[in-house]
């Protein structure tokens, strides 16, 4: 695919329902898979938008984020959920297997994301899980632009075809933008025939805070790397319209101990000042508007087992 190609296929096409109303497709596409396999590029990639946060960390996307794509002939719900995995000790991971649970199980059609020439545990689980929930499934081969020489692919694809009978198996990398056509057809084709179920300018049922408040996650995470392992949460205290029109928001950085505080700030605090100016300038462009982004850094301890924080996080 050409770079011009790309650009002309790779951004959502925002149009107005064109197809007449009997051939008119819509309906839920679950994302689901492991931790870490591309779900959340993926969604971005599809509907032309960045609404889900990507890290190389797994575990990044803690909720069901909803984002919408809408095409001449149909109307795709996609739901990025959190990687179904293994570790369910902590109520967190469990809040996190539930919703994407609850998303399988209300999906006109998965698509399941897996690894190019991988196939783990949990890549197995996930399957169990689709099986059972008995809804027609895409194997997405995710990253294939890391296999080299591509024949490699082949007894792969193989190999998985012989695991659940998918309607149809589509290897495309989330990254490159490769394959993503395919992909999208593929999905609308398993959709039922319905009238589009949402507004043709809706993006997404996430609101701003929750936008920011990911944006703020994902470059504190990038910024971390292992150095506080799942123990960070965001919360958007406030957002004020301010005069000269900038947006004013004051977030807390919620960690799980006393000792992660001074690792979050950095020494004379320039971490934390790196972390905000990253989230500020990113969010800039998403939102099309100035933002002056206060960041404060609060502990409370193993709030990612209490059933409280977990709630006004949003995330039970
Ligand atoms: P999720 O946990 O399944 O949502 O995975 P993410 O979308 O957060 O991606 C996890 C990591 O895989 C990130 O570092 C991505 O940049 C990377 N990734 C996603 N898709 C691709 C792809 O097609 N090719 C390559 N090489 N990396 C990818
Ligand atoms: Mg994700």
């Amino acid at each position: 695919m050409t770079a011009e190609e790309r650009a002309t296929t790779e951004g959502s096409p925002r149009v107005e329902a064109a197809a007449p109303a009997e051939t008119f497709r819509s309906g839920f596409a679950a994302l689901v898979g492991r931790p870490n396999v591309g779900k959340s590029t993926l969604l971005n990639a599809l509907v032309g938008a960045k609404l889900s946060i990507v890290t190389p960390r797994p575990q990044t996307t803690r909720h069901r984020i909803l984002g919408l794509l809408h095409l001449p002939d149909a109307q795709v719900a996609f739901v990025d959920t959190p990687g179904l995995h293994r570790g369910h000790r902590r109520l967190l991971n469990r809040a996190m297997n539930r919703a994407a649970a609850s998303a399988l199980a209300e999906a006109d059609v998965c698509v399941f994301v897996v690894e190019a020439l991988r196939w783990t545990d949990e890549d197995q689980m996930v399957l169990e899980r689709i099986a059972k929930a008995g809804r027609p499934a895409i194997l997405v081969v995710n990253k294939v632009d890391r296999v080299r020489p591509r024949e490699r692919l082949l007894p792969y694809l193989q190999e998985v075809a012989a695991r659940h009978e998918f309607a149809e198996i589509v290897p495309i990398s989330a990254l490159k933008g490769d394959n993503l056509d395919a992909l999208r057809s593929a999905i609308v084709r398993a959709l039922p025939v319905s009238p589009a179920m949402f507004g043709p300018e809706e993006l997404t049922d996430r609101g701003l805070a929750f936008r920011i408040a990911e944006v703020i996650r994902e470059k504190l995470t990038l910024e971390l790397n292992q150095e506080v392992p799942y123990g960070i949460a965001v919360e958007i205290d406030s957002m004020t319209e301010r005069e000269d029109g900038q947006l004013e928001v004051h977030a807390i950085i919620w960690v799980d101990r006393e000792g992660q505080k001074p690792i979050v700030i950095g020494p004379s605090g320039e971490r934390l000042k790196r972390v905000g100016r990253a989230a500020r300038l990113e969010l800039n462009t998403l939102l099309g508007r100035r933002l002056h982004l206060d960041l404060w850094v609060k502990v409370r301890e193993n709030w990612a087992d209490d059933v409280r924080a977990l709630r006004q996080l949003g995330l039970e």
